[in-house]
């Protein structure tokens, strides 16, 4: 038996063939163009691996409501030959396979609290911030979606006094969370590109406090045992300490739970197995539908 694994992205899609162990056989990166350029190529290469089931990571908003006519389908995206796709129903048009489709950051999710970081924990919140910001949420082991699904990098959050761009940069809300600290709000406020900055640039201390707000808000409202920060920023290592030190101040000692108070380093982390922590989800997502598939057809 062979699992696929998508990792849909807006810049990227990353095709990945797992065995049922999880050993990862093959996996290739291509560009995310238009539908009529990209959907072929992807699915020429599930077929010429003859998967017999497809999990699906994707950037979104997705609709991930089964019952829905456009269950599958991504939604509202800025990326306008993507807008109200059928991106599901047509990469399994062909064959019909057992298919688990979840969003990107869900399937970073599932990974860490299955086979990386976050292992053993019920309750996992994943971040990327990169390009943008968004959570995979895991509450009592299961990937929250709710209404849609979270949309966590549009938190509104105070604003730093010595932020030199306080009106942010995202195009819905200006200072919301992605606004103010994925990696182009942090360009813009340096004029230039994150990557050259200096560890010591001050720019990451405005950063650290976005990301210390979120990471607040996150233990006060979901209350899981790990907060899971990936994506390209937190690259940047030395910005992890100060997002883990600027979270114990903003908290003030409100919060007198051990793992906190004396191990924020095991609380607030970062991927184990980044930069394929989302593929690895849609491998997982992939299998469960499988054995979800084989347990139905008993
Ligand atoms: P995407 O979100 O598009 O999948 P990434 O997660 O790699 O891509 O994030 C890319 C963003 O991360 C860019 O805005 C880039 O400037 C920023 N970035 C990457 N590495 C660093 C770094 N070491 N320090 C600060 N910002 C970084
Ligand atoms: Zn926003």
């Amino acid at each position: 038996m062979k699992i696929g694994a998508l990792e849909a992205g807006g810049t990227k899609m990353v095709l990945g063939v797992y065995d049922m162990e999880g050993k990862e056989l093959e996996r290739i990166s291509i560009p995310t163009e238009s539908p009529e350029i990209t959907m072929p190529a992807m699915i020429d290469f599930f077929d010429s691996h003859q998967v017999d089931a497809l999990g699906i990571g994707s950037f979104g908003p997705v609709d991930l409501r089964k019952e829905s006519p456009t269950y599958g389908y991504i939604t509202s995206t800025p990326k306008l030959k993507w807008r109200n796709y059928p991106f599901m129903p047509q990469l399994i048009r062909n064959r019909k396979i057992p298919v688990g489709f979840d969003t990107d950051v869900n399937a970073a999710a599932i990974a860490e609290a299955e086979l990386g970081v976050a292992r053993g924990c019920e309750d996992v919140v994943y971040v990327t911030v990169g390009t943008g910001i968004g959570a995979g949420i895991i509450v009592h082991g299961q990937t929250v979606h709710g209404l849609l699904h979270p949309e966590l990098g549009h938190l509104l959050l105070r604003i730093h006094p010595d932020d030199p761009i306080p009106q942010g940069v995202c195009p819905y809300h200006g200072a919301c969370l992605e606004g103010l600290a994925a990696g182009p709000a942090l360009g813009a406020r340096v004029g230039g590109d994150a990557r050259d900055l200096p560890d010591d640039h001050p720019s990451f201390a405005i950063e650290a406090y976005y990301l210390a707000q979120m990471c607040v808000n996150i233990t006060l409202t979901l209350s899981p045992e790990k907060i899971v920060l990936g994506g390209g920023v937190m690259q940047r290592q030395s910005l992890l300490a100060m997002v883990r030190a600027e979270t114990m101040r903003l908290l003030n000692g409100y919060l007198q739970v051990e793992l906190i108070t004396n191990h924020i380093d095991q609380y607030i982390v970062t991927p184990a197995l980044y930069p394929v922590s989302g593929l690895v989800g849609s491998y997982l997502l992939g299998k469960r539908a499988l054995e979800q598939s084989a347990r139905g057809s008993l």
